[in-house]
């Protein structure tokens, strides 16, 4: 019944474009990378990428939305007895909160809900069970992820992916091979992680180093830093000082983040303090 209607029946809240065409689901197949880790799949939807992937991997998957839930629960009933599919009903970040996705190594393989697409690539990031991170995603942000330095593309995002691996776009998808079409065209992106980063704090300082990625870097930097810390530790490094943001590399990024990052602590409690005293002062008058 709801394959009738597909167009009607997504839900849009939910980022819901159904990948229909098989020759890019078996593409995806193909870039698995080669050993016999089990599968996470986030948003299995109406289950076509599913079934390719539960036959050649065991598969545990997540969906949010109850409708969906229910239809992969009767489509797939032979591979949940047999323990090839493992389903979990519900929002994948709350089930991630604190804890690995899976209680084992895994790969993750979704065509992802465009609205968290960014959120759930990072949170895997920091997942140490995650091995590789293989989804389709939006071309421009499978660009920011896997730009080089140097390219005007290269962000805070391509700081943190070379943090833990490689990256590579395996392919585009143009939007007819959804229902209902995006307005975008989609890559898959490859990550392939060689360990697991998870310090909050480098990615805020990535932010405040690519706040105006026209601008200079050490602009950027003075924004939070003096110009004792910066002007010398610029010439430390040997950075010129009109470097702009996508022209450092990530090893500088780690210098830079090593040589800042007490007085970045340091400063970013004091403004919480400070605002929490300025909430208790409210409260009070
Ligand atoms: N895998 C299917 C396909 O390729 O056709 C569907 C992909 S669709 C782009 C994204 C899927 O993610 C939808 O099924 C949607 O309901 C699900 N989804 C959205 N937000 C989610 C969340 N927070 N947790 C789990 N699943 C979510």
């Amino acid at each position: 019944m709801i394959k009738d209607n597909l167009a009607d029946f997504a839900n849009k809240r939910y980022g819901q474009n159904f990948l229909k065409n098989d020759y890019y689901i078996n593409k995806i197949i193909q870039s698995i990378p080669n050993d016999s880790l089990v599968i996470a799949e986030i948003g299995p939807g109406l289950g076509d990428l599913t079934k390719e992937l539960v036959r050649v991997r065991n598969v545990e998957a997540f969906e949010v939305d109850k409708r969906l839930c229910q239809h992969l629960q009767t489509e797939f009933s032979d591979a949940i007895d047999n323990g090839s599919l493992k389903l979990n009903c519900g929002d994948v970040l709350k089930h991630w909160e604190d804890k690995s996705l899976l209680s084992e190594e895994y790969h993750l393989v979704a065509n992802l809900p465009y609205y968290i697409a960014t959120n759930i690539i990072l949170k895997a990031f920091k997942d140490p069970l995650c091995k590789s991170i293989l989804v389709m995603v939006q071309k421009e942000v499978a660009v920011k992820f896997s730009a080089e330095s140097k390219q005007k593309e290269f962000s805070s995002l391509s700081v943190l992916t070379q943090s833990v691996g490689k990256a590579s776009i395996c392919f585009d998808v143009p939007a007819e091979a959804f229902v209902p079409q995006p307005n975008v065209t989609s890559s898959v992106l490859l990550i392939e992680k060689d360990h697991s980063e998870d310090d909050e704090n480098f990615e805020a300082f990535l932010r405040v180093a690519f706040q105006q990625p026209r601008k200079k870097l050490s602009k950027n930097l003075l924004v939070t830093f003096s110009k004792d810390k910066i002007e010398p530790l610029f010439e430390k490094l040997g950075l010129i000082p009109n470097l702009r943001p996508h022209e450092a590399q990530t090893t500088i990024y780690h210098h830079l983040y090593r040589e800042l990052k007490k007085d970045f602590i340091d400063g970013k409690q004091r403004t919480e303090q400070s605002r929490r005293k300025q909430r208790r002062d409210k409260t009070t008058k």
